[in-house]
């Protein structure tokens, strides 16, 4: 039996489904989790040893590859010097300066310890600055999971949420519309409806939770218009796009200024950090300055701080963003010629170091769209990559990453890979 067995059996005994976070127990893909024991660069090795190709990245974070060794020289740093005050240090102001210099909108910011903290608060803040408690977002996208933000949509047009998960009450989500990604139209009659009652829109402004979406021009456009029309406040969340998809984020690409943004992932470089900021008349109704409370005890913790502003220095050599975003496409490209040449039905998209492999003929516009896809092929396709090497993330509905360690030899081992992988599929 292998060591992945023998340690998931074990972990069964004394953690929920034997796993911190639901997606890692290969529950839509079937088997057993892979323990991993290390990473260096593009690779992960698991608990027998064996060597993978990883695609996950952490979930995004491991942008200039694992166990990069400035990070780990910063955090080993920071940490002889004491792993917690609760008290400011001046770490914590180089990252929020960092932070504000790569992304314009950001004039003030604030950190805590994950994405879910960060998309939490930015809601409250944006209910307490407007005095308006309907809130909208999108199927198919997810912002971690506080309460009001664990809603599925209606069953009709215009009809508020139902809570997508147990523990949440009905009246927890009875602000919450759930509108479609990309529906210019959906969004407008919603406006002319309820626009004046809308504290905020919040979208992922490259949707990476259900494989990768993208939004059309029409629909950002229509966002930013119609909140600064209605004085709602447009959140953009870009904990998975910051820093990933270009070096200001989704909004740089879009040439979009959202009234506020949450970050995650590649801020903490692989420590828990999430932070929000935007615009500063918006930012000071935060405690101590404003009514809204917000508050950590390990936020802005400085050894994840060290890593994070570590990470942020990285990215910004000349050229990282365009060269990821080659190697990306690459991927992508090897990817879909190996699927058709074996007759297989999939599409591929890529932004800047993110991609979507779809088993659909067309790649995808909606959750509607993406909920087409072929599971059985994906979960056929995981399998055989995983015993390839590669380790592609669990589920077809996750988008996957390349990092700055990708070397092409990587790019080109997954292709040939994926041509074996696709063969055994047609078979
Ligand atoms: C990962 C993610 C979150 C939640 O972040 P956690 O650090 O897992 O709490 C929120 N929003 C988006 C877009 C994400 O991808």
């Amino acid at each position: 039996m292998s060591r992945n067995h023998t340690l998931f059996e074990r972990a069964r005994h004394s953690i929920p489904g034997g796993v911190n976070s639901p997606v890692r127990a290969f529950g839509s893909v079937g088997g057993t989790p892979i323990f991993f024991q290390r990473g260096q660069g593009a690779s992960l090795w698991d608990a027998d040893n064996t060597q993978y190709i990883d695609y996950v990245g952490s979930w995004g974070p491991a942008i200039v590859g694992h166990a990069h060794p400035e990070v780990i020289a910063a955090v080993q740093a920071a940490a002889v010097n004491g792993l917690s005050f609760g008290a400011p240090t001046e770490a914590e102001i180089l990252i929020a300066e960092e932070i504000i210099k790569l992304v314009p909108s950001i004039e003030s910011v604030r950190l805590v310890s994950s994405g879910t903290e960060a998309t939490m608060s930015a809601i409250r803040l944006a209910r307490g600055f407007t005095g308006r408690d309907k809130i909208v977002k999108f199927e198919g996208c997810y912002h971690g999971h506080s309460d009001s933000l664990l809603v599925k949509a209606g069953s009709g047009l215009l009809t508020f949420g139902t809570p997508s998960s147990g523990g949440v009450p009905a009246d927890f989500t009875r602000h919450t519309l759930v509108l479609e990604y990309n529906n210019v139209e959906q969004l407008t009659q919603t406006f002319a409806e309820l626009g004046d009652q809308l504290a905020c829109v919040i979208l992922e402004p490259f949707a990476g939770n259900m494989n990768l979406i993208r939004p059309s021009a029409e629909f950002v456009a229509a966002l930013r218009e119609l909140c600064t029309r209605h004085g709602a406040v447009l959140i953009y969340d870009e904990v998975m796009t910051g820093f990933r998809v270009a070096l200001g984020g989704a909004q740089e690409l879009h040439g979009i200024r959202p009234d506020l943004t949450t970050l995650g992932k590649v801020v903490g470089g692989g420590m828990p950090i999430g932070a929000f900021g935007g615009r500063a008349d918006i930012m000071a109704c935060i405690a101590p300055l404003g009514s809204v409370y917000q508050a950590g005890t390990l936020s802005g913790n400085p050894v994840a701080v060290a890593a994070g502003l570590t990470t942020l220095k990285l990215i910004q050599a000349e050229g990282f963003h365009a060269r990821l975003g080659e190697r990306t496409r690459q991927l992508v490209d090897g990817l879909a010629a190996a699927a058709r040449e074996a007759g297989v039905t999939c599409s591929t998209d890529s932004v800047g170091g993110m991609f979507g492999l779809y088993f659909t003929a067309e790649v995808p516009r909606s959750y509607a769209e993406v909920m087409q896809s072929d599971r059985e092929l994906f979960n056929r396709f995981f399998h055989a990559m995983l015993a390839e090497g590669v380790y592609l993330a669990p589920s077809a509905f996750e988008a996957g990453f390349v990092s700055a360690a990708h070397t092409e030899a990587d790019i080109d081992a997954t292709v040939a890979a994926a041509r074996r992988a696709f063969a055994k599929l047609a078979a």
